[in-house]
């Protein structure tokens, strides 16, 4: 077994542990394996081990990745989710080449994807980026204007409004982690509840990460994003 494949098991092995903890049914949280900075060749590991769903946060290594990962294996059927920052000018390569946005944070993002979503793909899968702590450098609409953002989101053409997607900043403790996932949660519930046409396949919380998954899996995530506890540590290039 590689070294990613074992990764790969040690992780699944966490979040079921982690459902069991809370209740819930092994299955009702997705992997989103987080490749950025890995280069095709990881990713082939991973989906060799059966994983299917991975996130980049850098839009044109996202795109090469996509590239090569699809000239390698053109009969692997993986599916792509952009979760970092989106500037207006880069929407277009995004909406060619991905199936899954987590980091819509502003309406002119989004009418921007769903304008240059090419006609013969599926629907873009959007997520809504919230602030849900607040962190005054980060990106994500704030909570109080979430619904708004989803509901504009959910308007338009060539776009599924499909949940919410949070990053808080890094708490070392359970409890911590777990008080302000819990705050993710509570929004994400109080726009399911509101049983609108437009949201009729919101069903998404995209939290959790390597070091916080079980506190996101307690709270009730339904996708966490694991790239360190898949692939190992990242080495950045010089910005
Ligand atoms: C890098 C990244 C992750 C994965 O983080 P790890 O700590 O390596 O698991 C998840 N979500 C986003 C938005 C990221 O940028």
């Amino acid at each position: 077994m590689t070294t990613i494949a074992n990764n790969l098991q040690q992780v699944l092995g966490r979040m079921q542990h982690a459902c069991a903890a809370a209740g819930r049914v092994p299955g009702t949280v997705g992997l989103l394996a987080v490749s950025k900075t890995f280069g095709a060749d990881a990713v082939l590991q991973a989906a060799n081990a059966g994983q299917r769903a991975f996130g980049e946060n850098y839009i044109q290594e996202g795109v090469d990745k996509i590239a090569a990962v699809r000239a390698a294996a053109p009969a692997l059927a993986l599916q792509w989710h952009c979760i970092g920052p989106i500037q207006s000018n880069k929407t277009r390569p995004v909406a060619e080449h991905f199936d899954w946005v987590h980091t819509v944070d502003r309406l002119k993002i989004a009418e921007r994807l769903s304008a240059q979503r090419p006609g013969h793909l599926a629907a873009l899968q959007v997520c809504v980026q919230v602030n849900i702590d607040g962190g005054a450098t980060k990106s994500g609409v704030a909570p109080a204007e979430a619904l708004e953002l989803v509901r504009a989101v959910a308007k338009l053409p060539r776009l599924v409004v499909r949940g919410l997607m949070c990053i808080p900043d890094h708490a070392p403790e359970f409890e911590a982690q777990l008080a302000i996932h819990m705050r993710a949660k509570a929004l994400f519930d109080q726009i399911s509840a509101l049983q609108e046409p437009g949201l009729a396949q919101f069903d998404t919380l995209s939290l959790g990460m390597t070091a916080d998954l079980e506190a996101a899996i307690q709270a009730g995530s339904t996708l966490v994003r694991v790239g360190t506890g898949i692939f190992g540590g990242r080495s950045y290039p010089a910005a």
